[in-house]
Order: C-alpha cells, then sequence, then structure tokens
C-alpha cells in the first residue's frame, strides 16, 4: 500500500479527522472507530512502515515513543489491566498496513486469543 493511500496516514496528516488522545513527537492516539472493548485505542507511529518490526529496524526508539504514549493513557485514566498487540501479516488479523498498537481494556480477555 502507498502511503498516499494510507488511511492512518491520512489521519496524521489531518486530511481525515480523528481526535488525538495523546500525542508525542513520534506517535498519535486515536480512538479505534470499530471498537472491540470498552476501551480500544490504537498507538499510531507517524512515520508510515508496514509493521512494527519494520519501525524497529528503521528506528527502535520509535517503539519507545509508542509505549510511552501507552504509559501515559493508562495513568491518565487509571487503566491497570490491558492487552497490547501488533497484528502482523493478514494471517494474524492486520487490516491496516501501517504500523500500529491495539491498547485494549475494560473487559475480560480469553486467553488464547480467538
Ligand atoms: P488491524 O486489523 O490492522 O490490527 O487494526 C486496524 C484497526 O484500525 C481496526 O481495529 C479498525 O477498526 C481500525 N480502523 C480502520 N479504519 C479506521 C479509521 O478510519 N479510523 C480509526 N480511528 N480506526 C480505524
Ligand atoms: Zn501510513
Amino acid at each position: 500500500m502507498s502511503e498516499e493511500a494510507c488511511i492512518f496516514c491520512k489521519i496524521i496528516a489531518g486530511v481525515i479527522p480523528a481526535p488525538h488522545l495523546a500525542t508525542n513527537d513520534e506517535a498519535i492516539a486515536i480512538a479505534d472507530i470499530s471498537p472491540v472493548a470498552p476501551t480500544h485505542y490504537l498507538i499510531v507511529p507517524r512515520r508510515h512502515e508496514e509493521n512494527a518490526v519494520a519501525l524497529h529496524r528503521g528506528n527502535p526508539a520509535e517503539l519507545g515513543a509508542l509505549f510511552a504514549l501507552v504509559d501515559e493513557l493508562t495513568s491518565r485514566e487509571g487503566i491497570a489491566d490491558y492487552r497490547l498487540v501488533f497484528n502482523t501479516g493478514a494471517g494474524a488479523g492486520q487490516s491496516v498496513f501501517h504500523a500500529h498498537l491495539h491498547l485494549i481494556a475494560g473487559r475480560a480477555f480469553s486467553w488464547p486469543p480467538g
């Protein structure tokens, strides 16, 4: 997918509006449009890479910036129990091929995941 066609690049550029719940220089947090739990945020790096490992290869510090937003959101909202997910590859459920970290909370989660 080209960056021009990427939905998350458009959100980061402000072409598609989405409230920014938290931001830093490398990433933004938005609410998932189709939440799977009472709390479902997406932590999205500003730089387009297809998945989390590609992001790491390009600049490992950007992964730290994603986790800084997890820290900010969970601290601010008093979220103690949550799940973090990088779906990687269509077979693992990835549907947007711009790296992003799901932060989901607010209900019990089963293991193993479906
Ligand atoms: P994936 O399936 O790639 O792991 O996650 C992509 C997520 O992006 C899905 O949970 C989906 O609901 C969410 N999503 C897709 N399009 C949009 C959008 O335009 N805005 C927002 N906020 N979330 C989106
Ligand atoms: Zn993108």
